[in-house]
């Protein structure tokens, strides 16, 4: 992933501007065109270009140097039987940057191991930012790379968040273009930030300001998104203003940690930000809805609808509970360790049997998931 393709553009955030050095940064601002040989020069994203690099989002931990099993800390709860402070080692990450239990992450308790996804984060700033270099073979870049580890990270997810309304948006629509350009722009500078080698500057991009100004993008995109009511989808009402879509009626605002809403109508519905842990969703009707961080740890999505569903991440998906009944939106796998059969004695009152242990990955290194409320360096 983190290798140039000698075929072209952005096949993913390695390949999108070979000598790019970025486009924001130091100045904290976020533009759409990638400085290159000192000039600003515009830079052209096909739909082609941005679902490859969507595509490319993925973790290849064999590549990557155990970083999100060093550079996060994290507290002994559901999610982690031990506590470990940011910047240090897990005692169970070997010589070789992988995962000494990987086999038994979920019997030892290690769920939000299994489910951390960086996005490919990990390689990027392995392999791009410190071209091969590790924490353990050159300690003086420790510091540095574990900044741009958390700072690729939020890149990353902005990335595929960005590239999925961009892919949905009509670029030429009268209602939609200024929103589809403005959406090409933040993608296009965030894929430059991705691939320069300039550690320095990455450290200096002003996150707070990215969050923001591309929340405010995709708050927009999803408002367009999950737009009007449409015969093909059988919703019923417009939900250009509201926080709810066709579905969602009797929903409470706030927190849905442990609610019961099995088999509820929320298509449509703004999740953004909610807690949803432990929530009962067992064949919930979640098409359309736009889930951008919501916390389903826990979640049981057993029979769930999740098509068309806005701004999921596989991350959200490892920290639930599903199976093979769960539908998903295009291009989001089932989780591996999701059971692939369904028992025939499980209910919508919680009842789904324990993720099992089989891990992701080939035998894998350290990275194969954590998930869970770690805490950033
Ligand atoms: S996956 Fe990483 S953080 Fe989790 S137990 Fe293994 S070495 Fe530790």
């Amino acid at each position: 992933m983190s290798t140039p393709r000698p075929d072209g553009p952005p096949t993913a955030p390695a390949c999108a501007a070979p000598g790019a050095t970025g486009a924001t940064g130091a100045t904290g601002t976020a533009t759409g065109s990638v400085p290159a040989a000192g000039r600003t020069t515009a830079v052209t994203l096909t739909l082609v270009d941005v679902a490859r690099v969507r595509a490319g989002l993925r973790a290849d931990c064999a590549r990557c140097a155990g970083l999100c099993c060093v550079v996060p800390g994290f507290t002994a709860s559901a999610d982690f039987p031990i506590s470990k402070p940011p910047g240090v080692p897990c005692r169970h990450l070997d010589g070789e940057h992988r995962c000494g239990i990987h086999t038994e992450l979920t019997g030892r308790g290690f769920a939000g191991c299994v489910a951390f996804d960086c996005l490919g984060a990990g390689q990027q700033t392995t392999q791009v930012t410190f071209a091969g270099r590790s924490w353990r073979t050159h300690p003086g870049d420790a510091p540095a790379m574990f900044a741009v580890f958390g700072v690729l990270r939020v890149l990353h997810e902005s990335l595929h968040h960005l590239g999925a309304a961009l892919s949905a948006l009509d670029p030429s629509g009268s209602d939609t273009a200024a929103l589809a350009a403005r959406l090409r722009e933040l993608f296009t500078a965030a894929l430059a930030l991705t691939t320069t080698t300039d550690a320095d500057r990455l450290r200096a991009v002003d996150l707070d300001l990215h969050r923001r100004t591309v929340h405010l993008a995709l708050t927009e995109a999803s408002t367009v998104l999950r737009g009007p009511a449409t015969p093909s989808t059988g919703r019923t009402g417009t939900n250009h203003a509201g926080t709810r879509g066709a579905g969602g009626r009797g929903v409470r605002d706030g927190d849905l940690i442990g609610t019961r809403l099995a088999g509820a109508d929320l298509r449509g519905m703004v999740l953004t930000g909610r807690l949803l842990l432990g929530a009962d969703l067992h064949g919930a009707d979640l098409r359309g809805a736009d889930l951008r961080g919501a916390d389903l740890r826990g979640a049981d999505l057993r029979g769930a609808d999740l098509r068309g569903a806005w701004f999921l991440t596989p991350m959200q998906l490892a920290a639930a509970r599903g199976d093979a009944t769960t539908r998903l939106p295009t291009g989001l796998d089932h989780p591996t360790h999701w059971p692939t059969t369904v028992r025939a004695d499980t209910t919508s009152t919680g009842s789904a049997p324990a993720p099992s242990a089989t891990p992701r990955g080939r035998g894998r290194p350290a990275g194969d998931r954590r998930r869970g409320r770690r805490t950033p360096r």
